[in-house]
């Protein structure tokens, strides 16, 4: 039997937390040691930093990415017989949150960057909608000055959809400060990831704000008096004081995601691909470095044998879920998303990927497209 060494993985996390592994431990010996686990000081102080980094004047912390999503169309009062605009080629969160709060998702196609496109999402709107949510997919920021502009001209919300996105800015500001609310994720997978599930909301609006602090707490407006049924939906002070230490090294991370892609854009040019472009107004953060080609399965299968993992994001776009099928969407809805479903390939991307790995991509995918 031939076995196959992966030499470049998808992703890697031991190597993440290799260098700050000491910072970690001690952060967690603190928290054991003062034995507060909901709600302490190193989430305020998470929450804090995060409101800087999303340039928003709140920040508070939930359990993961769908709460931040839902516990924000809760707060806007969106619920059974409205509907709320997404895209269909999201994580399936975007659009599950909606439906767990009682709501419709409604998909408005995307534009060849993956993100919205604005004049189908307007076409979208009926007199039920209540809300928009952009996603930031693949860490680049959603056209948010035309979608604010829809939703302002329709009386909608925007939310953003930032979970694969922290850190990144549209004309300067960084996305999560432009809707209603901003949603972000810490899965372990994500750009700033929780040792474990975590998520934060971030928002400039007051109201909001002191709605979701007790929101996410059982309703409890103190220890014991309780004015709405609610979830518990907080982010563990454990978790927040790992990513403390692991904010720190967030702009690291995304300079070197975004030079790793700048590394694959120059060796890939010149080949038979569609590749990410960033545009001057854009900051993406590279969550996911996507090329797409018709010998997508090809590729993939010739990268593997090169001991390189590939991934698809996502392999089944979400209006074709059996979970949507109530929403009675069929194959052919959203062109552009199916036809890229079956094109996109997301490639090694991570922090710690070296230099050689990275040329190393490269070159093998020169070496399929010579042969194929
Ligand atoms: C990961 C992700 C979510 C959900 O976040 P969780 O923390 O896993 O709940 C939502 N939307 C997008 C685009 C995501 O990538």
């Amino acid at each position: 039997m031939i076995t196959q060494t992966v030499t470049v993985p998808y992703l890697n996390l031991g190597l993440q937390h290799k260098n700050i592994k000491a910072d970690i431990l001690r952060s967690i010996e603190t928290i054991l040691d003062s034995g507060q686990f909901i709600l302490g000081e190193e989430t305020q102080k998470f929450e804090k930093q995060f409101a800087e980094l999303a340039g928003t004047k709140y920040a508070l912390g939930v359990a993961n990415g769908t709460d931040a999503l839902f516990l924000s169309m809760l707060a806007l009062g969106i619920g059974k017989g409205d509907e709320v605009i997404t895209a269909p080629n999201s994580f399936l969160a975007s659009a599950s949150s909606i439906a767990i709060c009682g709501a419709k998702p409604v998909f408005a196609d995307v534009r060849d960057d993956f993100n919205l496109d604005p004049a189908l999402v307007e076409k979208a709107i009926t007199n039920k909608t209540k809300a928009i949510i952009a996603v930031h997919l693949t860490g680049r920021p959603a056209p948010l000055n035309e979608l604010l502009a829809i939703a302002k001209k329709h009386n909608l919300h925007l939310l953003e959809d930032c979970a694969q996105a922290v850190g990144a800015t549209y004309h300067g500001k960084p996305v999560g400060s432009f809707g209603t609310t901003g949603c972000f994720s810490l899965h372990p997978l994500k750009n700033l990831a929780a040792c474990g599930d975590g998520g934060v909301i971030t928002t400039n609006d007051e109201k909001i704000y002191k709605h979701l602090l007790v929101a996410r707490n059982h309703g409890l407006v103190n220890r014991d008096e309780c004015s709405f049924w609610s979830y518990n939906s907080r982010l563990d002070n454990l978790q927040s004081a790992i990513l403390n230490v692991k904010l720190k090294e967030l702009s690291k991370w995304t300079n070197r995601r975004r030079e790793i892609a700048s590394m694959y854009s120059n060796a890939l040019q010149d080949l038979d691909l569609i590749l990410p472009i960033d545009k001057p107004h854009e900051k993406a953060v590279y969550h996911t470095y996507i090329i797409q080609t018709k010998k997508r399965d090809l590729l993939k299968e010739y990268l593997a044998g090169q001991g390189i993992d590939t991934k698809i994001h996502y392999p089944l776009p979400i209006h074709l879920q059996d979970a949507a099928k109530e929403l009675g969407y069929r194959k052919g809805d959203f062109p552009v998303t199916e036809k890229q479903t079956d094109t996109i390939l997301s490639l090694p991307v991570f922090a710690e990927l070296t230099n050689e790995q990275v040329n190393y991509v490269s070159a093998s995918i020169r070496n399929f497209f010579k042969a194929n």
